[in-house]
């Protein structure tokens, strides 16, 4: 790998994310809607999906670490999505699994995200 190319991707890596996670973190901070928090963490993640992604490419890294890096975001995106719930009367972000109340304001949380699991503890 040219190791100007892996500085540049390395550093615009940095930079983009740093950018994206304020303006994420200002959005969040904006709203307490859950669906809406919902959809912003869902494209925070995609966004941060695709700068790492974009960082390996740039950096000319081999498809096999492109792909790597990939598969990567892709799981850590799947288990955010199935671990992240906000509470429908505040708009909390819970990142625990198997937490069934809102620790800010105890209101019972839809275990909608978990429901498919076989292991649901309300059954
Ligand atoms: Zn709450």
């Amino acid at each position: 790998m040219d190791p100007t190319r892996v500085a540049i991707a390395g550093v615009g890596y940095l930079v983009l994310w740093v950018l994206s996670t304020i303006v994420f973190t200002v959005l969040l901070k904006g709203t307490d809607n859950p669906a809406e928090k919902k959809r912003l963490g869902r494209y925070s993640l995609i966004v941060i999906s695709s700068l790492m992604v974009g960082a390996a490419v740039v950096a000319g890294a081999p498809l096999g670490v492109i792909l790597f890096v990939a598969v990567g975001c892709a799981a850590f995106y799947w288990l955010a999505e199935r671990f992240t719930k906000y509470c429908q009367a505040c708009g909390h972000t819970i990142q625990r699994p198997g937490t069934f109340y809102c620790p800010k304001c105890g209101t019972k949380l839809e275990s909608k995200s978990t429901s498919s699991a076989a292991s649901n503890p309300e059954r």
